[in-house]
């Protein structure tokens, strides 16, 4: 097993996560098999408690998983299936070494970081590095282990020292560090200060960088990577820059042209590592259609605008999968995609009062747009404005995508708006109990303890008889069911749902025992679809989530075309 780490230096925020997860694209395009591991300092066990608008979307796995939002970057481009155990937190290191602890399995010893600690996350990552992650069921070739934070901070300083231990663990030649650096422009001029102290810093702890990557708004001048290479102690071969680029998807390009998998390759011996030739040929083939795409992305003129109503719409990461998998859906439609950022508070009736630009700007930007989103959350803030936005979309024709939240929010319109239910609301929204409880917690769900105990991971969704009309199931390709990963705690309560049918909305989608609502879709309308699950943990580039895709279809006009399964609608034919 080879082991790639990606560290940071100088400021966090910049890129790590793109960069870990291009590099590994890059070993598969080579043919090799990639996992991917990501270290979080932080105490809590999991994502699953923590702020979208302090760290981000918290991304949901297979296994059930809440895990951070690099996972998601590391599935996406190495399309492989990720567990829970590949997110290492402190939280969870602490708590697996005290429960040892507690059993007596270092009785006799005084516990401590180290060696305690630092041995347990450096087997964790033994272990985990091997765990198959693509249908071969074969164990990877190499792991990127991304390190959160940057080097230097005291929350990481375990993780740095198991790191430099595990270096000897594993052998020299098995691993290989790049570290992530900043080269801040000023007055024009590249400076590379930052980096060198960065690169000491890591030095003084017992790590040395095999490529120093260094971020950049331009591409570096000669005389600043001879700079970063004399007082880095690395080559110039080893220095190598991102700059700011129209599209992430262009990183691995830029890598590859700069040499990363020929530098790393000699540290790593890779020529050692036996590859199939089948393996070599799908490596060779995903680089074909990674070229091609993001080809076309440069090429690319027809536009699409989606109003994205949200309630964490100050920090663009809380809806990460959403805008990827968007993404992913205009790419293959060729139409470039603009995202509306709404927040729905603005679109309540106080803020007429309030806050007369927002409102109106709010409004604007949902009128004015190709189709309407509303994605997952939590708590009554906005959902007042979330409502009133499915209302217009479902009256005027507009194509709608509501995820979880977004689908309970079009329930709960329907049966205000179109059924008359006085009341209608959620229990999750309102602060009295409801008259008309819509949207009901779930039996099962533990109302003391919120850390990871929602409906939670891949689950089933059963198509139902007399739904071959329905445009969602089409576009799954006509299947019977589907598999796809959820979060939730409440659910749509089933008393009303022979009501709702009969006034017109249909259930297309149950789970497997028929009791959850997982799909709701309008025959009559160009595309009006809710999921209870969430598909934009499972969107790939090359291959993106069906409830996305025909709501970007159907938002750019080109929903017929993408059911009769034209496949790519390229400038080319
Ligand atoms: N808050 C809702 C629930 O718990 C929706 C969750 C979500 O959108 N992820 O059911």
């Amino acid at each position: 097993m080879k082991y790639v780490i990606v560290s940071g230096g100088v400021i966090s925020g910049i890129g790590k996560g793109v960069i870990a997860s291009s590099t590994g694209l890059l070993f598969k395009t080579r043919g090799f098999k990639v996992s991917a591991i990501k270290i979080d300092p932080y105490m809590n066990i999991d994502a699953g408690t923590m702020s979208p608008l302090e760290h981000g979307e918290v991304f949901v796995l297979d296994d059930g998983g809440e895990v951070d939002l690099d996972l998601g970057n590391y599935e996406r481009y190495l399309n492989v299936t990720l567990t829970r155990e590949n997110n290492i937190t402190t939280g969870k290191i602490y708590s697996h070494v005290i429960e040892r602890e507690r059993k007596g399995d270092y009785l006799g010893k005084t516990v401590q970081v180290v060696p305690h600690i630092t041995d347990a996350i450096q087997d964790w990552i033994e272990r985990v590095s091997k765990i198959p992650v693509d249908n071969s069921g074969e164990e990877p070739d190499i792991c990127i282990v991304e390190l959160g934070g940057t080097v230097g901070d005291i929350e990481s300083a375990p993780f740095v020292e198991a790191l430099r231990q595990f270096q000897f663990r594993v052998g020299l030649e098995n691993f290989a560090l790049i570290h992530v650096s900043l080269i801040p422009v000023v007055n024009g001029e590249q400076k590379t200060k930052p980096t060198q102290v960065a690169v000491r810093d890591l030095r003084g702890l017992g790590l040395s960088a095999d490529i120093v990557a260094c971020r950049c708004t331009h591409k570096l001048e000669r005389a600043t990577t001879d700079k970063i290479s004399m007082f880095c102690h690395v080559g110039p071969d080893q220095v190598i820059v991102v700059h700011d680029l129209s599209s992430i998807y262009h990183v691995p390009l830029l890598l590859d042209e700069q040499g990363i998998v020929q530098q790393l390759s000699k540290k790593l011996k890779l020529e050692s590592l036996t590859v199939s030739s089948s393996d070599v040929e799908r490596g060779a083939t995903l680089w074909n259609d990674w070229r091609h795409l993001t080809g076309i992305h440069d090429r690319m003129f027809d536009s699409v605008s989606i109003a994205l109503v949200g309630k964490y719409t100050h920090l663009k990461d809380s809806y990460i999968s959403v805008i990827k998998s968007l993404e992913h859906s205009a790419l293959r439609c060729h139409v470039k995609l603009t995202i509306n950022w709404v927040e729905a508070s603005d679109l309540e009736a106080d803020a007429s009062e309030t806050n007369r630009v927002n409102f109106h700007k709010a409004w604007h930007q949902v009128c004015s747009a190709d189709g309407i989103l509303i994605p997952g959350g939590f708590g009554s803030r906005g959902t007042e404005g979330m409502i009133s936005a499915a209302k217009w979309a479902r009256e005027n024709k507009v194509p709608y995508l509501g995820i979880c939240l977004g689908l309970q929010i079009a329930v709960i319109e329907y049966s205000r708006n179109v059924l008359g239910l006085k009341g209608a609301h959620s229990e999750e929204l309102s602060s009295e109990p409801p008259e008309n409880p819509i949207v009901v917690f779930m039996p099962e769900v533990s109302k003391t303890h919120l850390g990871g105990t929602m409906r939670l991971g891949l689950r089933p969704t059963l198509f139902q008889e007399n739904t071959e009309w329905s445009k969602i199931r089409k576009l799954y390709g006509g299947v019977d069911q589907v598999h796809e990963r959820h979060r939730h705690r409440y659910e749509i309560n089933p008393k009303y749902v022979p009501d709702l049918e009969k006034a017109g909305l249909s259930f297309v989608g149950k789970d497997d025992k028929g009791e959850r609502m997982e799909i709701i879709e309008l025959k009559e309308h160009p595309w009006f679809v809710g999921t209870q699950y969430h598909p934009e943990y499972l969107s790939r580039v090359l291959d993106p989530s069906k409830p996305y895709l025909g709501f970007v279809a159907a938002s750019a006009g080109l929903l017929d075309k993408i059911i009769d399964g034209s496949g790519y609608i390229s400038g080319e034919n």
